[in-house]
Order: C-alpha cells, then sequence, then structure tokens
C-alpha cells in the first residue's frame, strides 16, 4: 500500500533500548538504514547488531542528544555511512518523578536537556541533510504526559513533552517549505525498560486505566513513526497522533471498570 522506504537513511535517537530500539527495528524491516544513537555506546551497538543479524544495516553513535558535539556525531555518521539524512526520530527521553517541592533546580535541567534542548539541538543538527532530500522527515516521540494528562511526580517531564508540542508547531511552518514534515506520536504507557522501572504499582495502576486493559508495545509507536515517515504522509505535517489504547478517553472511573 506504501511506497517502500527501502534505502533512507534514518536517526533513531534513544534506540538503545525501549520504544527507540523498537522504532530503529522497525524501520530497518523496512529497508531503511538506520543510526542508534544513545549515551551508552554498548548497548548501542547491541542494538546495531541485532539489526545486522536480522539482515539490517545499522551503525552505532555514541551520543548525548543535549549537547552539540553529541547531535553533530549523529548527524555526522549518517553522512559519512549512509550519504546523508532522510528521516530523523528524536526519540531521546527521560522521566525521573519527582514531586516539585523534591525537585531539585539540576533535575528540571536534566529533564529539559535531554528531552527538549534535546529535540531542539537534533533537528538543528540535522536540518542541512534533511532539506538537500526535499522530503525530509522529523517524527518526535513526545507523551500524552503534558500535552493531554498530568500525574504527580511529572511536573519537569510534562512541561518538557509539551514544550516538543510547541516547538514542533512552528519546526513545521519554517520547515514546510523545503518539504519536511515535523509531526509528533503521544503515546500512552508502553512496556519499555524506562517504564517497567517505575514499579510494578505503577504499571498495575496504568493498566487498570487503559480500557484495551494493556500496556502498549514498542511496535505500536515504531509503526506510528514509519506511518508519518511515508511518501504517503506528505502532506501531513505539526500534527500529533496519540498511541495509548484509549487511555485518555474516559470521562469517569465507570468507563474503564
Ligand atoms: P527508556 O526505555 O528509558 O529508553 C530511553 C532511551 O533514550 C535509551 O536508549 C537511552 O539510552 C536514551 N537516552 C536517554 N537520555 C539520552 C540522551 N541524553 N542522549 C541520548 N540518548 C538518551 O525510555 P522509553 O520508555 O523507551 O521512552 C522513549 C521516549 O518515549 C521518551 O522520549 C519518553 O519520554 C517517551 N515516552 C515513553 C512512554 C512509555 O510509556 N514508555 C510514554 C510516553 C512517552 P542511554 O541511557 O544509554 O542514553
Amino acid at each position: 500500500m506504501f511506497a517502500s522506504l527501502a534505502g533512507r537513511s534514518v536517526i533513531v535517537t534513544g534506540a538503545s533500548k525501549g520504544i527507540g530500539r523498537g522504532i530503529a527495528k522497525r524501520f530497518a524491516e523496512a529497508g531503511c538504514r538506520v543510526i542508534v544513537v544513545a549515551r551508552s555506546g554498548e548497548a548501542a551497538k547491541l542494538v546495531a547488531e541485532d539489526i545486522a543479524v536480522a539482515g539490517g544495516a545499522a551503525i552505532p553513535v555514541t551520543a548525548d542528544v543535549g549537547t552539540e558535539a553529541g547531535v553533530a556525531a549523529m548527524a555526522a555518521a549518517a553522512v559519512e555511512h549512509f550519504g546523508g539524512i532522510d528521516i530523523l526520530c528524536a526519540n531521546a527521553g527521560i522521566f525521573p518523578t519527582t514531586r516539585i517541592g523534591d525537585m531539585s533546580m539540576a533535575e528540571f535541567d536534566e529533564v529539559m536537556a535531554t528531552n527538549l534542548r534535546g529535540t531542539f539541538l537534533s533537528v538543528k543538527a540535522c536540518l542541512a541533510e534533511l532539506t538537500k532530500t526535499g522530503r525530509g522527515r522529523i517524527v518526535i516521540t513526545s507523551s500524552i504526559t503534558g500535552p493531554m494528562t498530568g500525574q504527580p511526580g511529572f511536573s519537569h517531564y510534562g512541561a518538557s513533552k509539551s514544550g516538543q508540542l510547541g516547538f514542533m508547531r512552528s519546526a513545521a511552518i519554517e520547515l514546510a517549505a523545503a518539504g519536511i514534515t515535523v509531526n509528533a506520536i503521544l503515546p500512552g504507557n508502553i512496556a519499555t525498560e524506562g517504564l517497567l522501572s517505575l514499579g510494578a504499582d505503577y504499571v498495575a495502576s496504568m493498566t487498570a486505566s487503559i480500557p484495551m486493559k494493556r500496556l502498549g508495545v514498542v511496535e505500536d509507536i515504531a509503526n506510528a513513526a514509519l506511518f508519518f515517515a511515508t511518501e504517503e504522509a506528505g502532506y501531513i505535517t505539526g500534527q500529533t497522533l496519540v498511541v495509548d489504547g484509549g487511555q485518555v478517553l474516559p470521562e469517569s472511573l465507570a468507563a474503564v471498570e
């Protein structure tokens, strides 16, 4: 149904684990060549090796997306190994949980540096190469938390995830004339290393509040990312897609009992 993306050069940030690893594998299955970015080089290497074993092409890059040097390294690797950048999946993110009264300025800044500044820096570093293609794609992993919902302990995180959408809307306008689309996925609760580390009680309460009665899997998000990257999605820009098993829908507790 969709035109093949085979051969496209894709950068996926935060691809050593969780949703990013799922996105990297899904794009590799679609024939894309993938730059696997994370701070942990060893974990990124394992993902790239998995992709290679499955017949795909992937290069690991050790980089912190909150730094200009980090994003420059990932963009340079894409140019060196794959000849350019067609698609950027800005996915790297952290979600420490701390209530406002206990939150240090350093923790607030760290969340912003990774989730929000990391998105801006990643887009900026890839811009020249995305522009050259005439059909660049940027897919941001935001969240329902912040843009649509709130949670005790997630105020900094929610602000960063809402900030990504504010960034996206202006970026979509700025880049439209270059044929670049900028869209965001808003995952609900997806079973990843990061989410599961929040504990069994958290997982149980989230599962109970999801109409589909299960956490999402990384492929649920990866498929949405792949869709935004297709030729056929080329007239969609500045938009959000909630992928949450219906979690934001209930108007009352009775609706999920
Ligand atoms: P995860 O399992 O903790 O994985 C996070 C990934 O990001 C890892 O590969 C991590 O590798 C990387 N990362 C973290 N900080 C980085 C940095 N400064 N530079 C480069 N890479 C960095 O998390 P996840 O659940 O897959 O979440 C991925 C994204 O989805 C995040 O943006 C998160 O906000 C969003 N999200 C997740 C859920 C969910 O339910 N899981 C829901 C809504 C939104 P290193 O630690 O080695 O750098």
